[in-house]
């Protein structure tokens, strides 16, 4: 196999170039093991050899590298997915890799394996690779009997992205419609539970906590105290402007907040336990929707004291 300078050697004379290569390929045999693993490789499934200790060699090996011991010739399906436990970035590939971008060099652990296979990972960014990244084969369409037919690696699907639309009614049943028909009318309707003796606003047919029926509405006041609140700088098609705050406001007599904006107060200035009282749009624009109540503005009385 004699190799012959290059047309154009380097200019220092003690470095000469050479190339050395087999046109047409060099055929070796592989061993009944290392076969069994490229043939089982051509029919897109990657095993690995039992030791005598019952550790599993991925790819297989005649003898245990630990004991010297021949195998045991049990082959055990491993992967296809596996965590890569380390691995070196190539910036530049060369003629000859894998792939024809960056990806990296890894030791990777098979599912079922006990030691690691080296392949290509394309992570799709380097910040992508990760030691304990998972990661799937991308096979070749035509295996052959070759530890090419993996393409290479990627990591496992973690995330998807989907267009999403949904159009839909809210129709409101009993207990809604018995509210916002109240609220048609500029009062808010509660439901007492007996047992409980809580109010609940907006009314519902049974008591949540419990279960008692509440057969009847009761009217609570549109004045309340808000108890957490949130200063929103996302504009809102709810909202009047950027930034506008949404709150918890407990209803005077009630025992369970509903949530409202708060308006006419510059948002700085909400505070929990301030006093507030909704804003209703006049009569001639209401309708049955929680749109009647503009939002609820401070009434000016002292501040409450939450428990
Ligand atoms: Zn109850």
């Amino acid at each position: 196999m004699p190799s012959e300078p290059l047309a154009d050697p380097p200019a220092d004379p003690l470095v000469a170039q050479h190339v050395l290569e087999f046109p047409g390929g060099y055929t070796r045999t592989t061993g009944p093991v290392i076969g069994r693993f490229l043939s089982e490789l051509r029919a897109r499934r990657l095993v690995g050899v039992r030791t005598t200790e019952g550790r599993v060699l991925v790819p297989p090996l005649e003898y245990d590298p630990a004991t010297g011991d021949p195998v045991t010739g049990e082959y055990v399906e491993v992967g296809p997915a596996g965590t890569v436990t380390t691995w070196a970035w190539v910036d530049e590939p060369l003629p000859g890799h894998p792939l024809d971008r960056p990806f990296a060099w890894a030791f990777i652990r098979l599912d079922g394996a006990d030691t690691d296979l080296v392949h290509a990972v394309d992570p799709g960014h380097p910040k992508a690779l990760r030691q304990g990244l998972r990661v799937w084969p991308v096979w070749r369409e035509k295996p052959t009997g070759h530890i090419t037919d993996i393409s290479h690696f990627v990591p496992e699907v973690s995330q998807i992205r989907a267009d999403v639309r949904t159009e839909y009614r809210i129709k409101a049943g009993g207990a809604l419609r018995v509210f916002l028909e109240g609220v048609a009318r500029g009062v808010f309707l509660g439901g007492r539970c007996e047992r409980c003796a809580k109010v609940y606003v907006p009314y519902r047919s049974a008591c949540p906590e419990c279960g008692t029926a509440i057969p009847d509405t009761v009217e609570v006041p549109d004045t309340g105290t808000v108890t957490t609140f949130a200063i929103n700088n996302l504009p809102d098609p709810r909202a009047p402007q950027v930034p506008f705050v949404s709150a918890y406001i407990l209803l005077d007599g009630t025992d369970i907040p509903m949530i409202a904006l708060v308006g006419d107060v510059p948002a700085h200035e909400v505070r929990q336990g301030m006093r507030v009282k909704a804003v209703w749009v006049p009569e001639s624009e209401r309708t049955a929707s929680m749109a009647n109540i503009r939002w609820f503005a401070p009434t000016g009385e002292p501040d409450v004291e939450l428990s």
